[in-house]
C-alpha cells in the first residue's frame, strides 16, 4: 500500500479520543506484523484503548524509536467543508481529521517500516503508538511500562513526530493535570451554622491556587517560551445542589503548565500540602467532611539536554543545520526522555493547521516526512 492509501486508511478511522482507537491500532497491527515487525498492544484498563509497540530488526541496543499518537480532537462544532473522515485532495493540501496532528507522521513510518528489508538492519526500527495523547498523555505510563516488560533493549533516539514543519524541537513545558474535591455538610440554608459550605471552602482552595501561580512568576525559564515562566490556570468549579441548602460538596479542576527546569512534582506536592491542610481543618469540624486530590494528566516536560544525541543523529540525517525550536505545546516526548531515552520532537506540517475545521497537510511536508522515515530506515540499515 502507498503513502497516501496509509494516510487515507487511518484518516477514515474517527479516533477521536472520547472512542476506542481498537480498530486502528489492530489495522496498523497486522500491516506491521506482515511487514516482520514483533508487535505488542498494551490495554487501557477499559480494554476499549491500545498503545502499539512495533519491533523491526534485530534485537540490539541503539535502533531508532519514532512515535506518534492515534488518537485527534473532535471535530464536534466545527464547519468543515467535506467529510473530516474523508482524505480530500485540494490545491497541494490533504484535508481530514488527523492530517496533520498526526496522522501523515504515523504513516510515513508505516510505510517506512513496511518497505524496509528487516534482514537487512543493523539496527532496529521501533514505532510506539499511544492513545489519549490529546488528553493529557494517558497513554503513555502504560507504553513505557510495556516496552520495559517486553525486554526490549534501549533504542539510541527517539522522535515524536507531533508536527513542526520537520524542524527539530528541544523542549516544552509540561501539563500537571489535577482535581480538589471537598466534602462538606448539607442543611438547611436558614440556619448556615448547621453545615459546612463545600463552595466556601473551595474559594479558600481556588485563593491559594492563585497565590502559588503568584509564585511561580517569580521563576522564569531561560528558553524562549512564552509565557516564560509555569503558569496554573482554575479551569472549572462546580458544587451546590440547591439555592436553599448549605452545600455539601464542590470540586476544583486545574492545570498548572511547568517550565522545563522546574520540578512538577514538586509543584504537584506544594497543592497536595494545601489540600491536606484543608482536609484536616473541615475534619476537626465535621469528622466526615474532607478534602481530596486526584491526578487527572501529566504531561512530562521535555527538557533541553546538552549533547542529545537524538538531535544530533536527526541534524546529520536531515543535513540540518537550522536553530532548534522550543514548542508552544506539550507531547509525549517527555515521557520517552524521563524513561532515559534521548528525545526530540520533528514531524511533518505545521501546528497552525492542527484540531481546526478542514485540518490539513502540504503535499510537499508530507514527502519531506516520507523523506525522512527513509534516512532513518538507511541509517539502521548501516553499521557507522
Ligand atoms: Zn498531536
Amino acid at each position: 500500500m502507498d503513502l497516501h492509501g496509509i494516510l487515507k486508511t487511518l484518516v477514515a478511522h474517527d479516533t477521536t479520543s472520547m472512542r476506542s482507537n481498537l480498530a486502528l491500532v489492530e489495522w496498523i497491527a497486522d500491516v506491521l506484523d506482515q511487514a516482520g515487525c514483533r508487535v505488542r498492544l498494551s490495554r487501557d484498563p477499559s480494554k476499549t484503548k491500545a498503545n502499539l509497540l512495533a519491533w523491526l530488526g534485530p534485537e540490539y541496543e541503539g535502533g531508532a524509536l519514532l512515535s506518534g499518537h492515534t488518537d485527534v480532537v473532535p471535530v464536534d462544532g466545527q464547519v468543515w467543508s467535506s467529510d473530516p473522515f474523508t482524505l480530500h485532495e485540494r490545491d497541494g493540501r490533504l484535508h481530514g481529521r488527523g492530517a496533520v496532528d498526526m496522522k501523515s507522521f504515523v504513516a510515513c513510518c508505516i510505510a517506512e517500516f513496511a518497505a524496509r528489508d528487516r534482514a537487512r538492519l543493523k539496527r532496529p526500527l521501533i514505532l510506539a503508538l499511544s492513545y489519549d495523547e490529546e488528553l493529557g498523555c494517558l497513554g503513555m505510563p502504560g507504553l513505557i511500562a510495556d516496552f520495559g516488560a517486553a525486554g526490549w533493549p534501549k533504542p539510541a533516539f527517539a522522535v515524536v513526530g507531533e508536527p513542526t514543519s520537520m524542524r527539530i524541537a528541544t523542549a516544552h513545558k509540561g501539563v500537571f493535570v489535577g482535581r480538589v474535591d471537598i466534602r462538606g455538610h448539607a442543611a438547611h440554608s436558614s440556619d448556615p451554622r448547621e453545615g459546612l459550605n463545600a463552595i466556601e471552602c473551595a474559594t479558600d482552595v481556588v485563593a491559594a491556587l492563585r497565590g502559588l501561580a503568584e509564585r511561580l512568576k517569580g521563576h522564569g525559564s531561560a528558553l524562549p517560551l512564552d509565557p516564560p515562566y509555569t503558569t496554573l490556570n482554575i479551569g472549572t468549579i462546580g458544587g451546590g445542589e440547591a439555592l436553599n441548602t448549605v452545600p455539601s460538596a464542590s470540586s476544583v479542576v486545574f492545570e498548572f503548565r511547568p517550565i522545563p527546569e522546574a520540578d512538577g512534582g514538586a509543584i504537584w506536592d506544594d497543592i497536595a500540602n494545601i489540600v491536606t491542610t484543608l482536609d484536616a481543618r473541615l475534619k476537626a469540624l465535621i469528622p466526615d467532611a474532607g478534602a481530596t486530590l486526584a491526578r487527572l494528566a501529566t504531561v512530562l516536560p521535555l527538557r533541553e539536554q546538552p549533547d542529545n544525541a537524538a538531535e544530533h543523529i536527526v541534524r546529520t540525517l536531515m543535513g540540518s543545520n537550522a536553530p532548534s525550536v522550543i514548542m508552544p505545546f506539550g507531547t509525549d516526548a517527555g515521557h520517552f526522555q524521563a524513561a532515559g531515552i534521548p528525545t526530540i520532537v520533528c514531524g511533518p506540517g505545521s501546528i497552525a493547521q492542527a484540531h481546526k475545521p478542514d485540518e490539513w497537510i502540504a503535499i510537499d511536508q508530507l514527502t519531506a516526512g516520507r523523506r525522512f522515515l527513509s534516512a532513518v530506515g538507511a541509517w539502521a540499515a548501516r553499521t557507522n
